[in-house]
């Protein structure tokens, strides 16, 4: 067992917080104020092609594994970017997943190169309103027309749609009664994002205002046949593949964001002082903070043996799923302890521990909430009945 990071992990390391060194708090401020996507901080990310670090280097990507995207997604969190910077990347880094495992070769020519060059960003649409993490009651219905599809449907919650040229999107072919499971008979698409046909509502929500969510409305996109991605009904299978490395990158960016808010707690505690001396030298203060340094680091181990466990193609669902959990809830306890080490000052939005912690809120409720993690380890791990 070999704990220690490789020669190529400290360089993504490195040579990504070289990026984020560029793009300081005001910069993510500015972003968190006015809303606007983060160009700039995309923009560098891609010309130091850092964009298709999973994509195979035959499609114009790096070809490193998950464990590498972990370490390059903690250093953007890290850097004090939170998931303004992370989620504006996120989805070129693990999104084509499906592509590379279950893409023709025509189709990973076409789709696969302009991903990694940043010439394209590409948006997820899975989550639907009245199916919510029942992924199988979607309604989105695709039907084929003389070797094409026609989408009609709901999305919700799909980021970054504001400012996305493609999107992947899973939809019915087939009833739901049809197939043995509830989630047979879907399909799943990479396609251009036809505004014509999708009509595009901004979700006003609590952080991470740069990085847009939205609601869609589909009413009659044309999707040629050739845009689908592996069998027709088999797309829900299909997406699993890409599942886990998500949860192993938001588990990532969570220690990063928890580390960044405890660095800017421990730089305000040693300077403050109150009763005559620094408030970082009473126990009280310091305590809360390493136990939540322990607790990162934890989850940090998890999230890195679940990314090692991917990478050599072995079972990682148990593990992404608990470095998740263990990531976001360190995050938040991380981001709180911060806040209050930082006193009255900790709810300035100067001292840029409030945005860390609205913004490390999304990990725990995205792309899978606690609950069903817990329902998960409880019926895969334990043996325990399904619950739900
Ligand atoms: C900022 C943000 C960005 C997102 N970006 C995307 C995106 O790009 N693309 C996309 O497709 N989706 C996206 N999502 C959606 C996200 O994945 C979902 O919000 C999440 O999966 C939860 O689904 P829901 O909100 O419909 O909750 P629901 O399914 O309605 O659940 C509500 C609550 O009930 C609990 N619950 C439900 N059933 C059970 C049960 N059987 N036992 C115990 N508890 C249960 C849940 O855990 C949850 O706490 C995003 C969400 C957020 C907040």
């Amino acid at each position: 067992m070999d704990f220690a990071p490789s020669q190529t992990q400290r360089e993504v390391e490195e040579a990504v917080g070289r990026i984020c060194a560029r793009f300081g708090d005001e910069y993510w401020l500015a972003r968190d104020r006015d809303g606007v996507f983060p160009h700039e901080f995309y923009g560098a990310i891609a010309a130091g092609g850092w964009l298709g670090i999973c994509i195979p280097e035959e499609y114009g990507g790096s070809g490193l594994g998950v464990a590498e995207a972990a370490v390059m997604m903690r250093a953007i969190a890290q850097s004090g970017a939170g998931m303004s910077g992370a989620s504006s990347v996120h989805m070129n880094i693990f999104g084509l997943n499906p592509v590379v495992r279950f893409g023709t070769a025509a189709q990973k020519d076409r789709m696969l190169p302009p991903l990694a060059a940043g010439r394209v960003k590409a948006c997820f649409a899975v989550t639907e309103p009245n199916a919510g993490l029942d992924t199988g009651a979607i309604e989105t219905r695709a039907e084929k027309k003389d070797g094409r599809y026609v989408l009609n449907g709901a999305k919700v919650w799909t980021s970054t749609a504001q400012v996305a040229d493609t999107m992947l999107i899973l939809a019915r072919t087939s009833p739901r009664d049809e197939g043995r499971k509830h989630t047979d008979g879907l399909s799943l698409f990479y396609t251009v994002f036809d505004r014509r046909f999708v009509e595009v509502r901004e979700i006003e929500k609590m952080g991470r205002k740069a990085v847009d969510s939205n609601t869609l409305f589909i009413d009659g996109l044309d999707v040629p046949e050739d845009d689908r991605i592996g069998a027709e009904g088999q797309g829900f299978e299909i997406l699993l593949h890409g599942l886990n490395p998500e949860r192993i990158l938001v588990a990532a960016e969570a220690v990063g964001i928890g580390h960044a808010a405890l660095a800017r707690a421990s730089a305000y505690a040693k300077e403050r002082v109150v009763f005559g001396r620094p408030i970082g030298q009473n126990q009280g203060v310091q305590h809360p903070l390493a136990e939540r340094w322990i607790a990162l680091e934890a989850a940090a181990l998890m999230a890195a043996n679940a990314a090692w466990r991917y990478d050599a193609g072995l079972s990682c669902g148990a593990e992404a799923n608990a470095a998740k959990y263990l990531a976001s809830e360190a995050a938040i306890r991380a981001c709180e302890t911060a806040m209050l080490t930082l006193g009255g000052y900790g709810y300035a939005k100067e001292y840029h521990v409030e945005r860390l912690l609205r913004e490390a809120m999304i990990t725990r409720l995205a792309p899978v909430t606690p609950q069903l993690i817990l329902c998960h380890i409880a019926e895969r791990v334990l043996g325990l009945p399904k619950s739900y």
